[in-house]
């Protein structure tokens, strides 16, 4: 199933390996023109959820930055995985990896002497060669890099995610917030990891895209209204206590499951969202993170998991309460203060992060939307995300038809509605071609429409065909 989504992906142009030419690099890829317009649309899914209806803000900042940003966040000391090689055949591996492989259970919190000792009495392997393993020994996983030239010489790291750096510029939005708490801020954008050896294709990428949401708040009010708009909906929950169950996210507050109405609600955001993407939400999950998996700091973590065919679980945003953790470390290294001052009530915001992955859930609306039928296999991509929303079709190539099909294509493009222009072979194939990629409507120009305005719809996942006037088509096909 891997091999061929990817396949269909690459043929399809919607994602492929990047520097193909030159024997590729592993966690690299391209969006090709049909995968780089459903990103695109994910993305403002994204920001609609949060921008429009949230109100938050959104920042955008460098994905470079210097040291002392990652000496505050904890990154340079602690964002490593505990790594080690093969003494015969040099293969690298992540050693907690090798050891929930060979256990068949996740390891998580173990160091370095616990998974040493661990490795030596299960006599765990290379699994390639059979080999004897290392030391093990941390590998940082920033890339690093430096900023101008001799003795301006700084070094400086490739950001491993967003949400440090909006951090940063804090006080600014703070004012530019005028002083309200809480305040919201969105950053989507690039951020780098150099993971030891991915090979899940797309779901783990050292250059990937993040869209990450940091809401500022009051120590004292980490609670929404809004709650009671997303108390019905149900999902199925995996506690920390490894206990699954289906239930509303209002009786998993009510049973202390959710420990706040903020995060639990923000768990519902997700949901929607994602099944406004197009994710198939009988194949998510909330998942709490387990006590020893959780970072010190934070009270409560959660993510949202899509069951892929191809990956397993695939987690798609963690949402957390990371208390003034991160606010304080920069106040402490940079000396500048983060402390807001409301009626006289001096503190340090907390903060509920969200942290969307983006080119995973791209990955998963089309994982979701994924069909097969007499007509072969397509994607039944939602309006909203589909890279295209209509084709248009001239029936023959004479008779003044192309000029009429011509005019209406230009119509659309005037409506600012994203629409292919396909005058080759037959209307069979075109309809084929269109349904590869998942275009929700097709518009065909024939002689009635020289007589009576009106053209044929082709609906994409039913195959019914309707007259539609011209005037109602951008209309009809958003
Ligand atoms: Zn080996």
């Amino acid at each position: 199933m891997q091999d061929k989504i990817l396949d269909i992906s690459k043929r399809r142009g919607i994602i492929y390996p990047s520097f193909e030419i030159y024997g590729g690099l592993a966690g690299f890829y391209d969006y090709g023109p049909v995968g780089k317009r459903i990103k695109e649309n994910v993305e403002n899914l994204i920001r609609e959820f949060y921008v429009i209806d949230e109100g938050f803000m959104e920042v955008e900042c460098p994905t470079l930055s210097p040291e002392e940003v990652w000496v505050a966040s904890g990154h340079i000391e602690n964002f490593a995985d505990l790594m080690t090689e093969c003494k015969k055949c040099g293969a690298p591996y992540r050693a907690d990896h090798l050891v929930e492989a060979h256990l068949k259970k996740a390891v998580d919190g173990l160091g370095i002497k616990e998974l040493e000792a661990l490795i030596e009495k299960e006599k765990i392997s290379c699994p390639k060669c059979k080999g004897e393993l290392d030391k093990i020994y941390n590998y940082n996983l920033m890339f690093q890099t430096s900023v101008g030239p001799g003795k301006e010489k700084k070094t400086s790291y490739l950001r491993p995610e967003t949400a440090q750096t909006t951090y940063l510029a804090f006080r600014r939005l703070w004012e530019i917030g005028r002083k309200k708490l809480p305040l919201g801020v969105l950053q989507i954008g690039r951020s780098f990891r150099n993971e030891i050896s991915p090979r899940q294709g797309v779901i783990r990428l050292r250059e990937f895209n993040q869209a990450e949401i940091q809401i500022f708040v009051d120590p004292d009010e980490k609670d929404t209204e809004e709650f009671k708009n997303v108390s019905k909906i149900k999902v199925r929950i995996l506690d920390k206590n490894d206990k699954e169950s289906d239930t509303s996210l209002g009786d998993a507050v009510k049973k202390g499951v959710i420990k706040s109405r903020l995060i639990a609600y923000h768990l519902g955001r997700a949901l929607q969202l994602f099944e406004a993407m197009g994710i198939d939400p009988k194949r998510l999950k909330l998942r709490q993170h387990r006590d020893e998996e959780r970072a010190f700091y934070s009270t409560d973590t959660w993510d949202v998991e899509f069951q892929s065919g191809d990956f397993g679980r695939v987690e798609l945003v963690g949402i957390s309460d990371r208390t003034d953790y991160d606010l304080k470390a920069h106040q402490d290294l940079s000396g500048q203060s983060m402390e807001v001052n409301i009626d006289g009530k001096k503190f340090i915001p907390h903060v509920i992060e969200i942290a969307y992955g983006v080119d995973r859930p791209v990955y998963c609306v089309i994982e979701s939307c994924y069909a097969e039928d007499d007509r072969g296999t397509y994607f039944k991509f939602p309006k909203r995300t589909a890279p295209y929303q209509a084709a248009v079709f001239p029936l023959v190539n004479k008779d003044k038809i192309p000029e009429k099909a011509r005019e209406i294509f230009n119509s659309l493009k005037q409506a600012r509605i994203f629409a292919l222009y396909d005058k080759g072979g037959s209307i069979g194939r075109r309809y084929a071609r269109a349904d590869e990629i998942g275009i929700p409507s097709c518009i065909t120009i024939d002689y009635d429409t020289l007589e009576d305005g009106t053209v044929t719809v082709r609906d994409r996942d039913s195959k019914k065909q309707e007259r539609v006037k011209i005037e109602e088509l951008s209309k009809r096909i958003l």
